[in-house]
């Protein structure tokens, strides 16, 4: 798969009538895709991919869920968004090779990060070398696989929220105002819940959300120790919101994991999506909505900013690479 497949895949969600639109930008001036399933009004939840780079089987698990609750309108009194592919500049290096990079001094740094080497398809960073799962002011920099210098993964950035991938991300969510939101990843099969110092309540209650989506998926549900800095973690820490990791691929796949994985892995995964809206729902009155950041904007705001942000698809193809380098050559 190209990056332009993996791409045309998610555009192609507009062929059946779903409206894409972004919910940001990455540090190259990549559109970073976005859709809502169902109603505005009512409950929101929040599901995205890829912030990985050698994880975009996440972003393909994605495109079929959002595509078959929207073509079984399956989706009633409360929505989904679904931000398909987070960190686009290192997917686009996994799936098209370091050649992909058109600055000559990105990819040489680059190439010495990766140990010299120009095979990148375990790359896991954004273009500046930064794991954007690590990025997020939750704990940043105490997680015990973090590193503090530039570095194909873990390295948790120069400060916290210094990307632009994880800022867009953040605005998306303070905007949209999703009551649970759920990370896709890969690999091993297992969910993760919790952050450290979470109310015993709220542990309580997002391991009563997570055991639904465990019984759903036939993974098991584990309490997140000795990592920090996720987006999940941001929103259990600053949001007070149930948030989930879910590593989908079995342990002993090689990355990246490839789209002949996909019908097993979507079939474990197609509720998720409904059983998540339902249990937000179920749980709203638990989820605390008293933190300052959290309060704003109504859900006619929401559609409005929306629809605003329609993807313009030739403008997206010719952005490509083209913000940061200028006009120099692709090779
Ligand atoms: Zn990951």
């Amino acid at each position: 798969m190209t990056y332009q497949e993996l791409i045309g895949r998610i555009v192609s969600l507009q062929d059946i009538g779903l409206e894409l639109f972004n919910a940001g930008k990455s540090v190259l001036g990549k559109n970073i895709l976005a859709t809502h399933v169902g109603d505005y009004s009512g409950t929101q939840i929040l599901i995205q991919g890829g912030i990985h780079a050698r994880e975009y089987i996440s972003s393909l698990l994605m495109v079929e869920q959002a595509k078959n609750l929207f073509l079984n309108n399956s989706v009633h009194g409360g929505g989904i968004y679904f931000v398909f592919l987070t960190n686009p500049d290192g997917a686009e290096i996994v799936l098209d090779g370091i050649n992909a990079v058109s600055c000559d001094i990105t990819r040489q740094y680059l190439i010495l990060a990766n140990n010299g080497s120009t095979d990148f398809s375990q790359y896991k960073a954004n273009i500046n070398l930064v794991d954007l799962n690590t990025n997020f002011n939750a704990d940043w920099g105490g997680g015990s696989q973090n590193v503090f210098c530039p570095a194909t993964e873990d390295f948790v950035g120069f400060y916290p929220e210094s990307e632009r991938e994880v800022q867009s991300l953040i605005n998306f969510t303070l905007k949209t105002k999703p009551l649970l939101t759920i990370s896709y990843h890969s690999k091993g099969n297992v969910i993760y819940y919790g952050f450290e110092n979470q109310s015993s309540e709220n542990v309580a209650r997002d391991q009563a959300i997570g055991e639904s989506l465990s019984g759903a998926t036939g993974y098991p549900l584990i309490f997140t120790e000795n990592s920090t800095g996720g987006y999940k973690d941001w929103c259990i820490n600053s949001l007070k919101i149930p948030a989930y990791t879910i590593e989908v691929g079995d342990a002993n796949l090689p990355h990246p994991i490839g789209e002949e994985n996909l019908p097993e892995i979507y079939e474990r995964n197609k509720d998720v999506p409904l059983i998540a809206l339902e249990k937000a729902k179920e749980f709203s009155q638990a989820i605390d909505f008293s933190s300052p950041i959290v309060q704003n904007k109504n859900n006619e705001n929401v559609k409005s900013h929306a629809k605003g942000y329609h993807v313009r698809m030739q403008s997206l193809i010719e952005r490509r690479n083209s913000r940061w380098c200028g006009d120099s050559k692709r090779r």
